[in-house]
């Protein structure tokens, strides 16, 4: 034993406080749905009042470069769950809905399940989206949470005429999915509500979020809380609260709902006194449904957003907090939603599954302690193929576009090449950008002037990293593929008639 590592063998024993300091960290993962690159305060947005997020970037470390694995929402929490691009697990193309018969295998070893393994208590609550099946057979309690409470998908896959919003008599804006069950609030495997009431749902959320940190901490049990919040996903909701107090209007106003949820998450864990033993780690699935228009986000800056491999669909906000532990500041390391669950291993002290990963441990960037390990992203549009691969590659500050595509959920901004018409466009040479001077991707460093041996090397590199990831990559079978049977939607009453509209019967208040 050096002089060193003796030392401190003494001071831990010395040291009662440094000695619970060494029990592993609570995680708490608040994950944003749709909210786009330029949509929080303290990412630029003028409009915006984030100030619990904003708080958590001064103090904590705020990402620049910070990427999902995919333009949509399903697979972008499999990786997150999983540390593994949605390729592998079979979440592709596109999304689940109701009634899908396929889910997130429960082969694939969650973050919950690897930290259960270390005496975690575990615990998810919001927006699950990775399937329910057969007696909800792909739910989070089967998947290594302990607790649920939440809507197992989007909030606008039912009809909105049950997704009223305050005041009470007011309809929510939008038009939502017709001839599917109304949306239930589950706790567990078991439907709570159904139709659910949106402006108490917030406030559901937090109180589920707070039970759980006060209790776990009272047991002194290590804990991860999953919260996915359906905020800020169209249409939007609030409740009385908040309603009418951004000047932002109904996004706005669900925005700071959700940043208020947060506040409480972080009061809680600092009246627990648990808050300097906790990584907090907010992120977003991806960026922002500009069909929406002001009730979408924004990517501030960046191209396009949601369903396009475009910056501003898949680079989002990411904020580390851990009072303490990280230092406040900002980085421009290239990280990835794949990185957080070989992050969190490491700094839980877990083994890595023994499965292939596509993340990095992220701990010398939240530490100080150096650069990021990960010096590549590779974009997946919305229904990844083998035949097609990665559409984009990023290598250091460059990023390689080999095909493009425009998405409806992009539609209206004033850039054609975001919009759903605009067809897959394969790139030979590749569109290049220099995303450090260039971010949004508006002049390709290929056109124009003669090529210089910088950039030929960029290109060759870019183009043999695509080939490589391509050929390695090991497509899972295709989940959403196996369709949906209008039977496997969640009904409080299952024996009812007529469907889907006899599906409502709240048990609870
Ligand atoms: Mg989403």
């Amino acid at each position: 034993m050096s002089p060193w590592s003796f030392l401190a063998f003494a001071v831990l024993l010395l040291s009662p406080a440094l000695a619970l300091s060494n029990q592993p960290p609570n995680i708490v993962l608040i994950f944003a749905d749709d909210l786009g690159f330029g949509d929080l305060a303290c990412y630029g947005h003028p409009g915006s009042s984030t100030p619990n997020l904003d708080k958590m970037a001064a103090a904590g470390l705020r990402f620049t470069d910070f990427y999902s694995s995919s333009p949509v929402c399903s697979p972008s929490r499999a990786a997150l769950l999983t540390g593994r691009f949605q390729t592998r697990s079979g979440v592709y193309p596109g999304v689940f809905y109701p009634g899908s018969r396929g889910g997130l295998p429960l082969a694939e070893v969650t973050l919950a399940e690897l930290l259960k393994g270390r005496g975690y208590a575990t615990a998810a609550v919001g927006k699950w989206h990775l399937g329910l099946g057969p007696n909800g057979t792909f739910l989070p309690t089967n998947q290594g949470f302990d607790h649920y409470l939440g809507v197992p998908y989007s909030h606008d896959q039912g009809p909105c005429q049950n997704l009223t919003c305050f005041p009470p008599d007011v309809r929510c804006f939008g038009s939502c999915d017709q001839g599917v069950v109304s949306v239930p609030l589950m706790w567990n495997q078991s439907i709570l509500e159904q139709p659910l009431s949106f402006p108490k749902l917030q406030a559901r959320y937090t109180a589920f979020a707070r039970d759980f940190i006060t209790s776990t901490a009272k047991h002194r049990l290590p804990f991860l809380l999953y919260y996915a919040s359906h905020h800020t996903h169209y249409p939007q909701f609030a409740s009385e609260e908040y309603t009418g107090r951004s000047p932002r209007g109904p996004f706005g106003d669900a925005l700071l709902e959700f940043d208020g949820s947060v506040g409480n998450i972080l009061q809680t864990l600092q009246e627990a006194g648990v808050d300097k033993n906790t990584l907090v780690f907010f992120t977003a699935d991806n960026g922002p449904e500009t069909m929406r228009m002001s009730r979408g986000g924004s990517s501030g800056l960046l191209k396009c957003g949601k369903g396009t491999t475009y910056e501003g669909g898949m680079r989002e906000p990411a904020i580390a907090y851990w009072p303490g532990r990280i230092a406040p500041g900002v980085t421009h390391e290239l990280a990835s939603i794949l990185d957080i669950l070989p992050t969190v291993a490491s700094i839980a002290g877990v083994a890595l599954p023994n499965v292939t990963l596509d993340g990095y441990d992220l701990s010398p960037v939240l530490f100080g302690s150096g650069k990021s390990p990960r010096q590549l992203m590779f974009y997946y549009p919305p229904s990844p193929n083998q035949l097609l691969g990665v559409f984009a590659v990023r290598y250091g500050k460059y990023k390689a576009h080999f095909f493009t595509q425009g998405a409806f959920h992009s539609d209206t901004t004033p850039d054609a090449d975001c919009h759903g018409l605009t067809p897959l466009k394969a790139h030979d040479p590749p569109l290049l950008f220099d995303l450090e001077a260039d971010p949004a991707e508006n002049y390709n460093l290929l056109q124009g002037d003669a090529m210089g041996p910088d950039l030929l090397t960029i290109l060759k590199e870019t183009r043999l990293q695509k080939a490589l990831f391509d050929l390695r990559m090991e497509f899972g079978q295709s989940q959403t593929a196996r369709g949906q049977d209008p039977s496997l939607e969640p009904c409080c009453n299952p024996q009812c008639g007529p469907k889907p509209s006899c599906c409502s019967c709240n048990k609870a208040s």
